[in-house]
């Protein structure tokens, strides 16, 4: 069996280390908001000046905010399993920063609640020639 190559479906939104995978945001050092997807050019908070934001690594652990369970194959360019299988979306309320991402659901979605604590996980969106095509995932926590 070949290991296949790890492709990050976003660049710079996430490690790819297997352990202890993070999100990758931004934090002004200024009033402490932070940022996710990390692309902002200044702070976002309307009452800070601040346009020098700082990369951080963001909590991997958070409790579900709210979250849908798709029962739909989305447009393309969405790559669909075949058959498709219903998967869920969650709203994420980091536990540091106490901001809402979203992401989709690893594995079985048993114990899937709002309120259900949650932590990231790096997990396959698809595969094709290039290889493994990996996302930030989260997965329900024992
Ligand atoms: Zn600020």
């Amino acid at each position: 069996m070949t290991t296949r190559q790890q492709v990050a479906e976003v660049e710079g939104w996430f490690t790819l280390d297997g352990a202890e995978p993070r999100l990758l945001g931004l934090r002004c050092p200024d009033c402490g908001t932070y940022v996710f997807p990390p692309r902002a050019i200044a702070c976002p908070n309307p009452e800070c000046p601040a346009t020098e934001l700082e990369s951080v690594e963001l909590s991997r652990r958070g409790t579900v905010w709210s979250y849908t369970v798709n029962h739909y194959a989305p447009p393309e360019p969405y790559v669909a399993p075949d058959p498709f299988e219903p998967y869920a979306v969650a709203a994420v309320e980091l536990a540091d920063e106490k901001m809402i991402v979203l992401g989709q659901v690893a594995g079985p979605l048993d114990g899937l609640a709002v309120g259900a604590p949650v932590e990231l996980v790096i997990d396959t969106l698809y595969e094709d020639d290039e290889g493994e095509h990996v996302v930030w995932k989260w997965q329900v926590a024992s």
